[in-house]
Formats: C-alpha cells, sequence, structure tokens
C-alpha cells in the first residue's frame, strides 16, 4: 500500500471495551500490521490490547489521530475468528468490543514464550576427568541442546558439576523453545474396537470430518453406550487431517476422568481450559493454541473464544447442559455458537447427549442435523432399572425425607458392597428458616430469597449474592429463644438423616458449595470412583459425567424440585437431570436400580423415566413447544430492567414497552416484576419479547432500545436472546 506522506495509514482496532465499533489508529512508518494483529493502542488516559479489523480507518481527523504504539509477536486472529467475533456480537446484541475481550482474556501471552537457557557441549577436553563428568559428556556428546538442571538429573549428578564444566568453557549457551503444554496426540495410539452400532455411527463421523466442510451431527446414545469412544474417531480423522480440534466438556475443572479417556485414546492429554487454570498454564495454553502447537483444546464454554490458527472440528459433549449458556456480560450459548463457528469455519460439528435439548432434536427431525442413535450401552453394562416411588403411598416418617423403600433399598446395596447415591438439588440444610413463635421468615436484606441455612458452616446464606450471617439463637423479630424451625431439606439434611439410619457407612456430601472448592470436590470424586464411600449425596454436579465403577443405587430425593417454577423448559429439564443422574448406576455390569421419589407419579417426566420410553416424551414436549410457539418453533428474548429503585426499574421497563414497534409476527409481554423482584439490592422488571421463528428478534429489540430512553442512573437493561432462565 503506498502512503501519502501527510496522510497516515490507518487502520480500525476493536478494543476490549463496550464499544459498537472499532476505532481508528495511524500505523507508524515500519509497522506491519494486518487485520488480526493483536496491538496495544492508547484509549483515554490509558492503554489497551485490541484486534486490527477488517476494512479501512474511518476518516478521523489527522490531527486527531494517535498512533498504535506496539504490535505484539503474536499470530494474528484469524479471518474466521473475526467473523465469529462480529456475528455473536450482532446476535446476542452486544457490542463487538465486549465480545473481543473474550478473546483478549490473557494478555500475558500476547508476547512470546520466553525460550529456556540451554547448554550445548562443545568439542574439547576438561582439565581433568571423573566419573560424573564422564557420565554428563556422554550424555550431551549426541550435540542437542539441554537445560542445565535437565542435564544434570539426566547424568545423575549435581549442579555443581555441570557448572565446573561450563566455566572450563565447555558449553556454548543456546536458546531452547519452550516445551509444548502437551505432548502431540496419536490419532493411531490406541484405537478401540467398536461394537457395529458404534462403527456405523463412527464411519458417519470420519466421513464428515475428512470433508472440509460445515456439518452437524447429533450422536443421541443412552449413558454408557460409548458416545465418547465414537466422537474419538471424529477426532482422530481431524488430528490426521492436520486440523485442530475443540471438544466442549461441561465441568472440566471437576474431572480429570475425561482427560485420562483421551490420554489413554491418543496416547496424550489434550490442553484442558476453565477458569481455575493456573495463570501461567492459562497463557501457554492460550499461546500454544494461537501458534497451532496444542492440537486439542477440551474445555469449558469460554474456549471457543481461543484464537485457533486452524480449528477443523468441535464437538459439544453433554450439548443439551444448561452450563453452556453464559448469562453475564455477553449472553450466548457456547452449543449453538459452535454450530455457528463451524458454519463459519466450514467444518463439522458434532453434538452428543442421552437426552438431547429439544431444539437439537427438531433441528434432527427437520434434516438440519443428522441424528446418529446408540440404543445400548456398551458391553454388558444395562440401563438401571427406574421405579417411580409415590410419595403419597410410602411417605417418609415425620420430620424425615427418604421414604422406607429407598431406605430399604440403600440397606440391600450396602450389604452388597455396592455403592448408593442420593441426590437433591439442593446445597445446604435447609431453604427456609423460619420462628415457630412469631412466624418470622429469615429473608436476604438485598434480595427477594429465602436465606438458605448451612448448619456445617453455622450461617444463613443467600444463593444470589453471597449474603451470609451467623443462624442467631433467638427470634430477631419476638426474641424467642430456640424457636427457629428449618423448613425443608438440602443435602445437608439428607446426609444428617441418613447418618441416623446407617451409622457405619462412609459418607460423602458434595456441593459446589464445598470448603476447599474445585480441588476438594475433584479429590472427593475420585475416591468414590475407587469405592471409598459407601453413600453419596449430591446436587447436580455429581449427576455429570462422572464413572463410578461401585454405584448400582441412586436415589431421587425430591423428582418434583424443578418442574414447579414457570420456565417453559421445566419438564425438559427435569428429564435431563434426572436420566442423567439415574444414569450414573450400573455402567459396569451390574444390576442397578433408580428409585425416584415424587408426588406426581403419572407426569410425563416421570413416566418416561420409569418406561425408558424417552420417545414418547420428546414426541410430546415438542407438540407442546410447537403449539405455543416456544422454541425452536418461535423465538424468546427476555429483557430485564433493573435499577436501584423499583419505581426506577418499572418506569423504564414501561418505557422501553411503549417504544416497542408494530408487529405482525412479534409480541411483548410484560413488563412484570420478575420472580427474583430483587438481587443484591437491585430491583428488577422483565419484558419478554416473542416471535415467529422466523422473525427479526434482533432488528425488532434493537429499534425498540433506540426508540426508548437511554438508561440513567443506576438503571441497567440486560438483553438475554434465547434465554434459559426465566427468573
Ligand atoms: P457415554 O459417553 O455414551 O456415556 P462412554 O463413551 O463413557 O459412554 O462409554 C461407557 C463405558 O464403556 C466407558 O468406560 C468406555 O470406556 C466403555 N466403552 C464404550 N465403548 C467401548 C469400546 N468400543 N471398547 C471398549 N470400551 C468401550
Ligand atoms: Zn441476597
Amino acid at each position: 500500500m503506498t502512503t501519502d506522506s501527510d496522510m497516515p495509514d490507518t487502520v480500525p482496532v476493536l478494543v476490549p471495551m463496550p464499544a459498537e465499533r472499532p476505532y481508528s489508529y495511524a500505523v507508524p512508518a515500519g509497522m506491519a500490521v494486518r487485520p488480526g494483529s493483536i496491538v496495544r493502542v492508547p484509549l483515554g488516559p490509558r492503554e489497551v490490547a485490541g484486534i486490527v479489523w477488517d476494512g479501512p480507518g474511518e476518516g478521523v481527523n489527522p490531527k486527531k489521530l494517535r498512533p498504535i504504539s506496539q504490535l505484539f509477536d503474536c499470530p494474528p486472529v484469524d479471518a474466521d475468528m473475526r467473523r465469529f467475533v462480529d456475528w455473536v456480537a450482532a446476535y446476542t446484541l452486544s457490542p463487538p468490543g465486549m465480545v473481543a475481550r473474550m478473546v483478549l482474556r490473557v494478555p500475558a501471552a500476547f508476547d512470546p514464550e520466553p525460550p529456556l537457557a540451554g547448554l550445548r557441549l562443545l568439542p574439547g577436553e576438561p582439565d581433568r576427568m571423573t566419573d560424573a563428568r564422564r557420565r554428563v559428556m556422554e550424555l550431551a556428546g549426541n550435540g542437542l541442546a539441554w537445560t542445565r538442571s535437565g542435564l544434570a538429573h539426566a547424568a545423575g549428578t549435581s549442579l555443581t558439576v555441570i557448572d565446573g564444566l561450563k566455566a572450563q568453557g565447555m558449553f556454548e549457551p543456546v536458546d531452547i523453545p519452550p516445551p509444548p503444554v502437551v505432548a502431540a496426540p496419536d490419532p493411531s495410539y490406541a484405537a478401540p474396537e467398536l461394537s457395529p452400532d458404534q462403527a456405523g455411527a463412527a464411519d458417519v463421523l470420519r466421513q464428515r470430518a475428512a470433508a472440509d466442510a460445515f456439518s452437524v451431527s447429533l450422536i443421541d446414545g443412552v449413558t454408557g453406550s460409548g458416545k465418547t469412544e465414537v466422537y474419538f474417531e471424529a477426532i482422530a480423522t481431524a488430528l490426521e487431517k492436520g486440523r485442530q480440534v475443540l471438544v466442549l466438556v461441561p465441568e472440566i475443572a471437576l474431572t480429570s476422568a475425561f482427560l485420562d479417556r483421551f490420554h489413554d485414546r491418543f496416547g496424550a492429554p489434550p490442553a484442558a481450559w476453565h477458569s481455575d487454570l493456573a495463570p501461567r498454564t492459562r497463557e501457554r495454553v492460550w499461546r500454544q493454541v494461537a501458534e497451532g502447537q496444542v492440537r486439542v483444546v477440551a474445555g469449558a464454554r469460554s474456549a471457543l473464544f481461543l484464537p485457533f490458527r486452524d480449528l477443523g472440528l468441535i464437538v459439544v459433549d453433554e450439548e443439551h447442559d444448561p452450563a453452556y449458556k453464559q448469562e453475564d456480560r455477553v449472553f450466548y450459548n457456547a452449543r449453538d455458537m459452535a454450530v455457528v463457528r463451524g458454519h463459519i469455519g466450514s467444518f463439522p460439528v458434532v453434538l452428543a447427549s442421552a437426552t438431547p435439548s429439544v431444539e437439537s432434536r427438531v433441528n434432527a427431525e427437520q434434516g438440519r442435523y443428522e441424528r446418529l442413535v446408540l440404543p445400548a450401552r456398551f458391553a454388558d453394562a444395562v440401563m438401571p432399572e427406574i421405579r417411580a416411588v409415590d410419595m403419597r403411598k410410602a411417605p417418609p416418617a415425620r420430620g424425615s425425607f427418604v421414604s422406607p423403600v429407598l431406605l430399604e433399598a440403600t440397606a440391600r446395596t450396602l450389604e452388597r458392597g455396592e455403592q448408593a447415591l442420593f441426590f437433591l438439588n439442593r446445597r445446604g440444610y435447609a431453604p427456609l428458616t423460619l420462628c415457630r413463635v412469631c412466624g418470622h421468615r429469615f429473608q436476604c436484606p438485598s434480595c427477594s430469597a429465602w436465606l438458605v441455612e448451612h448448619r456445617f458452616r453455622g450461617q444463613l446464606v443467600c444463593h444470589h449474592c453471597g449474603h451470609h450471617e451467623p443462624k442467631p439463637e433467638a427470634c430477631p423479630s419476638c426474641g424467642a429463644l430456640d424457636h427457629l424451625v428449618a423448613c425443608g431439606p438440602g443435602i445437608e439434611r439428607i446426609a444428617e438423616e441418613i447418618d441416623g439410619h446407617f451409622p457405619d457407612a462412609r459418607t460423602i456430601v458434595l456441593s459446589s458449595d464445598m470448603l476447599g472448592g474445585v480441588k476438594r470436590l475433584r479429590l472427593e470424586l475420585e475416591a468414590i470412583a475407587r469405592g471409598e464411600a459407601d453413600i453419596v449425596i449430591g446436587t447436580q454436579l455429581v449427576a455429570k459425567g462422572h464413572n463410578f465403577p461401585k454405584m448400582s443405587l441412586v436415589g431421587v430425593i425430591d423428582a418434583d424440585l424443578g418442574l414447579a417454577n414457570g420456565d417453559p423448559r421445566a419438564a425438559e429439564r427435569t428429564y435431563q437431570l434426572l436420566s442423567q443422574v439415574t444414569g450414573r448406576a450400573g455402567r459396569f455390569g451390574r444390576k442397578s436400580t433408580g428409585l425416584i421419589q415424587t408426588y406426581q407419579p403419572d407426569h410425563p417426566v416421570m413416566k418416561a423415566l420409569v418406561s425408558g420410553d424417552s420417545e414418547a416424551f420428546y414426541d410430546r414436549e415438542i407438540a407442546e413447544r410447537e403449539r405455543a410457539h416456544l422454541p425452536p418453533f418461535g423465538r424468546l428474548a427476555a429483557i430485564v430492567v433493573s435499577a436501584g429503585s423499583r419505581a426506577e426499574a418499572e418506569s423504564h421497563a414501561r418505557a422501553l414497552r411503549r417504544s416497542a414497534p408494530a408487529s405482525a409476527e412479534i409480541e411483548v409481554l410484560g413488563p412484570a416484576e420478575a420472580p427474583l423482584a430483587l438481587i443484591a439490592g437491585r430491583h428488577r422488571f422483565r419484558l419478554l419479547v416473542h416471535g415467529e421463528r422466523r422473525a427479526d428478534m434482533q432488528g425488532y429489540i434493537r429499534a425498540m432500545i433506540e426508540a426508548g430512553p437511554r438508561p440513567r442512573g443506576s438503571i441497567r437493561v440486560q438483553i438475554d436472546i434465547d434465554p434459559q432462565s426465566f427468573l
């Protein structure tokens, strides 16, 4: 490009701010930037890292134009990724800068990793030879570079031996490139022998992965059918082609089981990516993904924004999992965005689940995705026998929550030396505490939520804002002593009850807020897998992806818990969660049982679980969604207006409603006070935008926001396209 001498070359740079578009910067003479380059630019009084974007810079008064201050020595963000950022921004109605921010999360990785200091042996002889020196010189005689400590270690000598030789000029200093975070996976390392069903599905996936074309395949297979083994074949094909692979796995931080299995199949683990990585590892993974050295990443949803150099396949395991939805800043669903990423990059996407989302099932029925069914468990493992425990007929003892049926089954299980799992999706001891004298209920001071008693910690805790206070002895309202009563169960209370019945059993209680964090959880999960516990009591985090060989009984304490809220996906979610948790039983050939405590044994969810007939359940769910024009037959978007005062939030929400354009295919419902009307001191009102399948929801909402008043003061407006939460 030729540059006019008084007109500096300008480029657009997208900065990690709520910026609606890139800003223009001057390119200093001699700086070779191109679209995708990561640069440092001045922004107001400070400097930030940004990405050189596509197109010409905007015409800015040359006097005001500020120059790029630094071009990082980093592979540029590729064109597909830049299109992806723009696409996600447009779809989620987020500023592109905030999406770019997710790509630019690891600033320390923009500079290359420094090389290691190495030593290479030079020809010659030291002044005198010792055994130790001889060993060192023999090893280093291969002409390769060694690190000082690596050579000492390999030769079994102290560092002083190396330093002595170095002092005599026996070594020249050389740079050693930084080592890879993970070794390269070998696609043919340990290919399994597949069952006929598995082989059929794997063949299709291998063909898809071999083609440089977009496709979406849905592996729909019961828990334990070998979905992982099957999609490993697609990964092998992509690796043979030299492409990079991303596997999205929910709760990757919690379990090394997936990494171990991958290691067994490919001879090396994938690089893990999640929020719990050590900072240094994080930097190295990001960098080596950008350089193409890391071939496979297994990550949480944010891995979608890693700067892959040559991504050729994405697998989304447990594609129905709600954890794929981010509900913070940029509201996106990683499963859906993975499909978009595949479309932009013209490569295949594989979704896997034992209980696919209704959306993916409909996409398969309508021919947009291809569905590959694995109908049975691998080898001699059989599905658990599921039974409903009708709580009206077999009620628990007064003040307890576990029915005699479940207690009896537990006793039998323990006698056989097997494990039992009790599942209740509620942390803490009790969800509500009240005073028996005056009826006072303990509520969070800044949320419309009851405080949950956590008895192990001796605290009352708000699960929405984290507020906590010690549980008092006297009622703060009437002053009565020792009259506070816990209402309803959390897992701590179930643990107490179980301990009373089986005092000799080894019991582990697991929930996400356990002291000791992720590390402790991992250790506990590994201990369970080794059979070091008899009874496990846990929330949904025990439901996900673990293999517990000795587990043969799963008891669901309150199967009705998730059905009561107004969420259009309540039945689907409950079915998925309970299938998954009961699917923990009997994965290794033992006869196993799932017992589901319910007051509604005739509910379609319970019937589907008991009969194992998922088809009837999906047919019914799909028909209901279609009738109500709910996703995927219609579209939803939520707009949440929050403010420091109720009046402000309400009047802003009403004003937005009034500014909604007229439309034949889109209607706006609300505003209504949100079910969680107050969170962390902010009052919340919700609008629900409901449109036909083909309606331009984004255009409509943008018009509505633009015509409405600017949010002033404490008012905030959040837009959630395809909402998962209706609270
Ligand atoms: P899913 O992901 O469908 O729940 P997995 O892939 O975890 O199922 O398989 C369940 C168990 O069966 C795992 O222990 C897995 O190693 C084993 N398995 C599945 N298919 C094979 C196979 N073809 N050869 C050997 N083991 C297999
Ligand atoms: Zn709170």
